[in-house]
This record gives structure tokens, C-alpha cells and sequence, in this order.
């Protein structure tokens, strides 16, 4: 069985290889056009065209979002219904004035990638082989608007994922790690309004939403002593006002409050909320707070697929040397929501460069050819994990139950 299942896997990589070249015009098309949130019509369209113009998938274009798809492949060897539904996640939004820093072209790519080599092994199969397993139905979920919007928190909703078995998916990163923990956040947005005047002439008859907006700014600056090492509260002020000769009537500022747990995070939205009043109180201003999106939750772990996903890496020759990689503090996903309601792996993959996330200098690596052998060898593990959920025996029951577990412990804290 140990055999037949490398044999397998290494089918997974042949495939996923004789795609290169396509995989690789597919990320490049990505990342050359890059959109905003809910704009990624290109790469939504180059998806769609992906697998629309390969055999047997059954591709939704604009699926529940606009900007949203998914692509369904059926493996029944004994005609039966699926009775396992794995799903490969697609992400594709950009960052605003830096284009594709954070590399979602490449988990585009990979997401894409290990579908094909896992729907390629699986067809490789003889009907009457020694390996057996339930009917497989593979899905290719493209999830928009990571980048903020919560595309993911979107698809939830509209019960996208309630069909799933087990997800799949990898970021880019500056090494190979199975798991990192991402911190629950809040997308907060706090208006203020005054009155506006002659700064010059009766500044006296004004009520200034700037100094509400710089108030609120340095309330949070002050609060960030008293809060626990690991909470992050970032933010900008987006609307300063018009023109120095008027007083600013209006003015908006958008916050990321973060907290590695997700009990933590209303504990600092309350803070930061009693910071953004006392602002308005001291200014006179009216307040209006609102959230851009729901909040994103922390990712659980769920070691079993960890461990699989780390065994088959080692062996297309990742290293997984750096232990504390898993506890550093990094970002924000909206897999994190995804993460409680379907058991999942979300890894991060090197792309041959030490540049961090969110740079120019990152933009530039997930576009370049060097990038390429390392999304396609996460890929390979990616397809090549979920080939032991399939066959191994009682996999899937460990991760099942590793998932229940991550989530009571989440609820326990
Ligand atoms: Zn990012
Ligand atoms: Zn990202």
C-alpha cells in the first residue's frame, strides 16, 4: 500500500510538472493586472478560462460573488455519490499602490496546481487496484478579497463550504512552514463630524473633526503601553479634510484592531472604541463607528494535516528547520473563519527570496520565474497530502478530530 501511495504522489507531481508552463502563464497574467477586493474580474476571468479549457471540470464562473468561481471535478471509480469533498483554495486580490505584495498570484497558481496533480493521480488509478477509497469530488474555490473585505467570510455565509470535507491552501511567505498563527482582527472605521468655518477669519464657529481624528489617533498611540505584548492596533487617517482655510467638518479613520485569540479581541475593540469617544467628547464632534467587514478569526491548527503536509514537503526537499516559526506573530487571514468551520491546512511556502510580505521588494519576487519551482513543489505537497487523506487509514478521522479539538480548546481559553 506504502508503495502504491508514492507511486500515486509521484503521479500528482508528474501531472502538476506537464502543467508548468500554463501554471506559470496563469500567475504571470495574475500578477501583471493586479486588482483590489472584489474588482479581480482579470484574474477571476483568467481562472475560469483556466479550467473551463481542461477536460471534465465543471466550472461556475461568478459563483455566490461576483469575483468569486468554482470548478468541481467527480472521481467515482464505482459510479457512486462522492463521499469525500476536498477544496482548494484560489485567493487573487492585490494591495493597493504595491500590486501583488503579498503573492496571491502564487497561491492562485498553487491552489490551481495541486487540483490538477491530485485529479491527475486519482485518474491514473485502476478501477480494480489495490488502493481503495470513496468516490472523490475535487473542488477549486477562487475566495476574493483576503486583502480586506473577507471575500471567504462572504462565501460562509452563503454556505460554500458547508460541502467540504477537508481545505487546502498556501501562502506565500519567506520559508516553508506548515502552520503560522494569524491573529483575529477587527476592520474598524471611525468617522467624525463637526462644523466647518474660516479657520482664519472665525475659527471660534467651527467644530474641528481633524483634531478629533489626531485625538483619536494619540488616544490609541497612549493605549498601546497598557495593552498585552502580542495585540497590534494600526491605522490611517484617510480623510484629513479639504483645504487648510476651512475647518475639517468630516474626517475617517480606518483601524486593525488585532489579538492572537479571539476572546481577546473585543476586550481591545471596547478599549479602542472608549479612545475614538473621548475624542469626539473633547472635540465636541459626533462620532459614527463602523465595521468595514466582520471580523476575521484566528486560523487553528490542526496537526494531523500539519504533520502529513511536513512529511511530504521534506520530501520534494523543503526544510522546516525554524521551530518558532509557528507562534511568531504574523498577519491576518480570512481563513482563520474558514478554519472553524471545516477542518483545513493553510501552510506558508518560500519563493526563493527573504523580501517580507507586503514590500516592493515582495511584489517583485512573487512575480518572478525563481518563484516558480517553489509554488509548484507546494503544490505537489499539497496534492500529495490530500492523496493520504484519501487513502490513508484513519486520517481523515485524526484530522476530524483534531479540528473539534482546536476548537474546543479555542472555546476553553
Ligand atoms: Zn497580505
Ligand atoms: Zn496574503
Amino acid at each position: 500500500m506504502a508503495l502504491r501511495l508514492e507511486e500515486l504522489k509521484r503521479r500528482a507531481g508528474e501531472c502538476i510538472e506537464a502543467s508548468s508552463e500554463p501554471l506559470g502563464e496563469l500567475s504571470r497574467a495574475i500578477w501583471s493586472r493586479p486588482e483590489l477586493a472584489y474588482e479581480e474580474r482579470q484574474a477571476h476571468g483568467a481562472l475560469t478560462r483556466f479550467f473551463a479549457g481542461r477536460p471534465a471540470w465543471a466550472v461556475q464562473p461568478r459563483y455566490k460573488l461576483e469575483t468569486a468561481f468554482r470548478a468541481d471535478w467527480a472521481w467515482a471509480p464505482d459510479g457512486g455519490p462522492p463521499g469525500l469533498r476536498l477544496g482548494f483554495l484560489c485567493e487573487y486580490d492585490a494591495l493597493p499602490g504595491i500590486g501583488h505584495a503579498c503573492g496571491h498570484n502564487l497561491i492562485a497558481e498553487v491552489g490551481a496546481a495541486a487540483a490538477l496533480g491530485l485529479k491527475g493521480a486519482l485518474e491514473s488509478l485502476a478501477p480494480d487496484g489495490p488502493l481503495r477509497a470513496p468516490a472523490v469530488k475535487v473542488t477549486v474555490l477562487g475566495t476574493p478579497a483576503e486583502e480586506g473585505g473577507g471575500g471567504k467570510l462572504k462565501l460562509i455565509d452563503a454556505g460554500v463550504f458547508d460541502n467540504l470535507d477537508v481545505v487546502f491552501m498556501a501562502h506565500p511567505f519567506q520559508k516553508d512552514a506548515p502552520y503560522k498563527s494569524a491573529l483575529a482582527t477587527h476592520h474598524g472605521i471611525v468617522k467624525y463630524y463637526g462644523k466647518a468655518s474660516h479657520a482664519a477669519a472665525y475659527p471660534w464657529e467651527g467644530i474641528n473633526a481633524l483634531d478629533a481624528a489626531v485625538l483619536a489617533y494619540n488616544n490609541l498611540s497612549v493605549l498601546r503601553q497598557q495593552m498585552k505584548p502580542a495585540w497590534r492596533v494600526h491605522g490611517i487617517i484617510k480623510r484629513g479634510g479639504e483645504i487648510p482655510n476651512i475647518i475639517p467638518s468630516c474626517t475617517e479613520l480606518a483601524f486593525f484592531l488585532r489579538t492572537p485569540l479571539l476572546k481577546d479581541l473585543p476586550v481591545l475593540v471596547d478599549k479602542a472604541e472608549s479612545c475614538f469617544r473621548a475624542a469626539a467628547l473633547a472635540t465636541g464632534c459626533k462620532i459614527e463607528l463602523k465595521r468595514e467587514c466582520p471580523d476575521y478569526y484566528n486560523v487553528l491548527p490542526n496537526k494531523s494535516l500539519q504533520q502529513i503536509y511536513m512529511e511530504n514537503g521534506k520530501s520534494l526537499g523543503m526544510e522546516f528547520s525554524d521551530k518558532t516559526i509557528s507562534s511568531t506573530l504574523s498577519g491576518s487571514t480570512d481563513f482563520g473563519n474558514v478554519s472553524y468551520v471545516v477542518p483545513g491546512i493553510h501552510s506558508y511556502f518560500y519563493i526563493g527570496s527573504d523580501a517580507l510580505n507586503h514590500t516592493e521588494q515582495f511584489a517583485e519576487a512573487a512575480g518572478s520565474e525563481v518563484a516558480q519551482q517553489y509554488a509548484l513543489r507546494t503544490a505537489k505537497a499539497l496534492a500529495m497530502t490530500a492523496i493520504d487523506v484519501i487513502f490513508r487509514p484513519g486520517l481523515l478521522e485524526r484530522v476530524r478530530e483534531d479540528f473539534r479539538q482546536a476548537k474546543q480548546e479555542e472555546q476553553e481559553h
